[in-house]
């Protein structure tokens, strides 16, 4: 990939990219909202789930847990619980104990310092960098896959960036960082490569920096890489430990070990997931070989 050092017009780039952020960002409550906590409750369910599925689960624990030290006062059971259908709930049970981790060793209040913020349970390098971002300002690189997307094409003119994050896509994230405003920055590309410069079907006629693009300039060269991965869902077991998390978060109390046929039928499979929830923390074994949340 090229370095922005051979890329022609960056001040430009900054500048339209930014503006058309200021202009275009969709209204969403961590940003309407920006402080530490909010910030980094949408930062873990965003991880892996879509904005509009994100938002309504977001305001419902903002309500119930407007702080760290709400959410440590109540039980992991209930973080899981009201989790809903995000996915990966067992970002509730990091997201639960990474707000205790706040109360017991920060006062409560979100670290500032990255390095604080990485050793926080469920923050990796991705999230400390967000939230440094994000919620404090910082001048930091938020590289995500729609960043990585969008710089693969306007400086790389490639399709899609590699599989994964490589040196050289680093490298060029950081010289690619405007001197002022790189929380903008930062924000501005994500929210490009999530509503206009999307995986499969770019809206270039919309894109603000359209003559900036090298991948357009070439005529769109298809991707040259291994193809790439589709997640797999039906009949996984991501899908049955689904289900049965869905019965228990359904239930007033303690789940008999047979309900969980009537979601999955295959036994081996059924029992296989039920354990992995309980080696998660994700469920817990209740009297009589029930299962509870
Ligand atoms: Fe993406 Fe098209 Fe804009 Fe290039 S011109 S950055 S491909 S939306």
């Amino acid at each position: 990939m090229s370095t922005s050092a051979q890329y022609d017009d960056i001040e430009s780039l900054h500048t339209r990219v930014i503006d058309w952020f200021d202009a275009q960002a969709r209204d969403l409550p961590w940003r309407r909202d920006p402080r530490p906590w909010p910030v980094m409750v949408s930062e873990f369910m965003l991880q892996q789930t879509p904005v509009v599925r994100v938002v309504p689960v977001f305001e419902a624990w903002m309500t119930r847990w407007p702080t760290p030290a709400a959410l440590a006062a109540d039980s992991s059971g209930e973080a899981v619980r009201r989790w809903g259908r995000l996915g990966y709930p067992r970002r509730a049970l990091r997201l639960h104990a990474a707000a205790t981790a706040i109360v017991e060793q920060h006062g409560g209040e979100v670290p500032p310092r990255r390095a604080d913020l990485l050793a926080l349970p469920g923050v990796g390098d991705y999230t400390a960098s967000a939230i440094a971002s994000f919620a404090f300002g910082d001048r930091q690189v938020v590289l995500d896959t729609n960043v990585r997307r969008v710089f693969a094409r306007i400086v790389g003119g490639r399709q899609f960036p590699a599989d994964a994050v490589t040196a050289a896509e680093r490298s060029l994230a950081h010289d690619l960082l405007p001197p002022r405003d790189a929380d903008r920055w930062a924000a501005a590309t994500m929210e490009l490569g999530a509503v206009v410069c999307s995986a499969r079907s770019p809206t270039c006629a919309v894109c603000p920096v359209t003559d900036l693009c090298r991948w357009r300039a070439a005529g769109y060269p298809a991707h040259e890489g291994p193809a790439r991965r589709g997640q797999a869902w039906a009949g996984t077991d991501r899908q049955c430990r689904g289900r049965l998390l869905a019965v228990l978060r359904d239930a007033d109390g303690p789940v008999p070990a047979q309900e969980f046929r009537d979601v999955w039928a295959d036994d081996t499979q059924r029992e296989r997931c039920l354990d992995s929830l309980l080696d998660d923390g994700l469920a817990h074994l209740g009297a009589n070989g029930s299962l509870v949340l």
